[in-house]
């Protein structure tokens, strides 16, 4: 049995600009709608730095120009609804202000990079985050708890800090990780040896990749496989991944990018004409890539055919497994509504193998033991 969780990054666009109506309310507000015909389970990872931000606003202007009273409505629907809201934080935010001229909250971009913060910020944040979910929402749903997490930009590296905050503030489940991930710009984290693309693993408290077989930490990966561009090819994603490889954020160490997929024997350096990049682009379509299995970005077909992959190579063990999956709600288009409707139909027609779920459906223990794996 694989239980599906859909998981979403519920927070307007990085750069800090855009509104949290039209990019997070209403896109969610279809998604609960649509899984809720479906009898799915959306789990919202709930970004509390910029909602704090948000609530402050209102709070200190009496005006609510960033939708607090809505997004509120909206975690209570989810939550009395059978969906699930756990912590998101983007750190950048914590001392971020608003900028009337410029249009877009000017983040700390100090305090950007998650888990390169000290341990007393990162317990406070974690604290505070956990805090304000729990007192909004018990309101409405008594039994609520926060007790799983996603770090911005999926920085757990390095891990010791972030991980014992976690554990201090009573977090049990992270689900920042997903196998053969790479990153090297304002963020760095590398996670090609993490323990499984799939199946959750005790933290190790040195490097949330290592299994340890006494951590107190569960790592629920968001499913990731390598392969070649063509076999998650939409038009939406080659754009995405061609224009981040070749357009790097500036940065003094941003030649290191060979740690990633497009690495090693690349191009001679100094070649970064047109010439460069088509043979860089052209390396990109035969080498494999990682892709995060994101409800917003493949269609209802890949996510099927992702589902029977994993099927395929880890069978039926005695519990069920996570399916892990990732969208946001800044990217849920009418379009994507509809290209991910046959998926959410074949894991509905299956109750035989699948189910939809949330993180409370799992008792994470059952993980210390390392059979499936
Ligand atoms: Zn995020």
């Amino acid at each position: 049995m694989y239980k599906v969780l859909f998981t979403s990054d519920y927070e307007i666009h990085g750069s800090g600009m855009g509104d949290p109506t039209e990019l997070v309310v209403e896109p969610t507000t279809r998604m609960l709608d649509q899984f809720d015909r479906y009898g799915a389970k959306l789990t919202v990872m709930a970004d509390v730095g910029e909602i704090l931000k948000f609530k402050e606003y209102r709070d200190t202007t009496g005006r609510d120009r960033f939708d607090f009273g809505g997004i509120q409505r909206q975690l209570e629907r989810a939550v009395t609804t059978g969906h699930d809201v756990q912590l998101h934080l983007h750190s950048s935010y914590f001392n971020a202000t608003w900028d009337e001229a410029k249009g877009y909250w000017k983040q700390d971009y100090r305090e950007y990079d998650l888990a390169s913060l000290p341990y007393e910020r990162l317990r406070e944040m974690i604290a505070t985050g956990k805090r304000f979910l729990e007192e909004t929402l018990r309101a409405k749903a008594p039994g609520y708890e926060c007790f799983a997490f996603r770090a911005a930009n999926w920085s757990m590296h390095p891990s010791p800090d972030i991980v014992r905050a976690l554990v201090e503030c009573g977090l049990r489940i992270d689900t920042s990780v997903w196998k053969h991930g790479v990153y090297d710009d304002l963020v760095k984290f590398d996670y090609t040896r993490a323990h499984s693309d799939l199946v959750p693993w005790p933290v190790d408290a040195s490097d949330v990749c290592r299994r340890d077989p006494d951590g107190k930490l569960f790592e629920f990966p968001i499913y990731t496989e390598r392969q070649p561009i063509w076999v998650f090819l939409t038009a939406n994603r080659v754009y995405r991944v061609v224009a981040q490889r070749l357009n790097p954020l500036p940065n003094p160490d941003a030649g290191a990018h060979g740690a990633g997929p497009m690495g090693g024997g690349g191009a001679p350096k100094g070649r970064g004409g047109p010439l460069g990049k088509l043979e860089k682009a052209a390396k990109m379509l035969l080498r494999p890539q990682p892709w995060k299995m994101d409800f917003n970005q493949c269609t209802g077909r890949q996510l099927v055919e992702g589902l029977k992959r994993v099927e395929a190579r880890y069978g039926h063990p005695r519990h069920p497994l996570p399916f892990v999956l990732i969208g946001h709600s800044k990217t849920f288009t009418r379009l994507n509504e509809r290209m991910l409707a046959p998926f959410l139909a074949y894991v509905k027609d299956n109750p035989d193998k699948y189910s939809f779920g949330t993180f409370a459906d799992f008792d994470p223990e059952v993980f210390r033991e390392d059979r499936a794996a």
